[in-house]
């Protein structure tokens, strides 16, 4: 049973500012490292219920953060970038199920630690037909094109309550309290570490008996509408083939599928700056 392990940093315990998962800072180095130990405990939670292939993709910055060093070594890991499936890179029909570790809730979000979607200088908002999503909304979309669940998530509590409220009820690991933006109460790795090997563990065995979440599976075609926070990168948008202006900061585009809506997505985010 192969399961994907999608990792961010900005959701893992103690993170509360941007330095702290930029690898210009000196305090990046223990976040990094605690990054890894929480997915490692996703790896050994999968392990206990009956996992044992394991994918990791590093899905913060460019992908570099993971000590493959440290990494259990039962584990392959998807590192640097631009990938293909950028965050999602290694989910494919054989992947039985995802596991969010280090999440963040979307632009705009209220009590959450670093909320953005995707690029926080540049994107205020994404929605897939109609419905707003974050990037656990993107990124488990992508999976639901290949008939695959997200099964758990950790990150503070308005990511983790983000995230069912759109993809259903799954696991979750609450590893910290937001109060804002830039402040959260955080719980220990002592505490956190067992925590989210219980809860991936409870994620995989519920896979196996039949009651986790369904793939979040978006309806086709996908139309994908994007808010940026200058008019500027409107303009530059807009120039990608079938892309459509509908005010000042937002345009739209639709594609066949969830594949090309998170290609086109991606595109756009970078097209959206020189
Ligand atoms: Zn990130």
């Amino acid at each position: 049973m192969k399961i994907l392990i999608a990792a961010d940093m900005e959701g893992v315990t103690g993170v509360t500012r941007w330095e702290e998962t930029e690898p210009t800072h000196s305090e990046y180095v223990r976040f990094r490292r605690i990054m890894t130990d929480e997915v490692n405990a996703a790896i050994a939670g999968a392990a206990d219920a009956g996992a044992d292939e394991f994918v990791v993709t590093d899905g913060h910055g460019g992908g570099t953060n993971i000590l493959v060093e440290e990494l259990d070594a039962r584990a392959r890991l998807n590192s640097g970038g631009a990938s293909p499936l950028s965050m999602m890179e290694g989910v494919d029909p054989e992947t039985a199920g995802v596991l969010f570790i280090g999440y963040h809730a979307r632009g705009g979000s209220r009590n959450a630690v670093l909320a953005h979607t995707w690029s926080s200088g540049r994107i205020a908002n994404v929605w897939l037909n109609g419905s707003l999503v974050g990037e656990y909304g993107l990124n488990a979309a992508l999976a639901g094109h290949f008939g695959v669940p997200v099964l758990m998530i950790s990150g503070d509590q308005t990511a983790c309550a983000q995230a069912v409220e759109l993809l259903g009820n799954l696991e979750m690991a609450v590893v910290k309290k937001a109060s804002g933006y830039f402040s959260a109460e955080c719980l220990s790795p002592k505490i956190t570490l067992p925590m989210i090997r219980k809860v991936a563990s409870r994620a995989v065995l519920r896979l196996k008996d039949g009651t986790a979440p369904q793939p979040f599976i978006v309806q086709t075609p996908v139309n994908v509408t994007i808010e940026f926070r200058q008019p500027e990168s409107a303009d530059r948008v807009v120039r990608l083939p079938g892309a459509k202006r509908l005010d000042g900061l937002q345009i739209e585009f639709s594609v066949p599928d969830m594949l090309a809506a998170h290609a086109g997505f991606r595109a756009a985010v970078k097209q959206s700056y020189d």
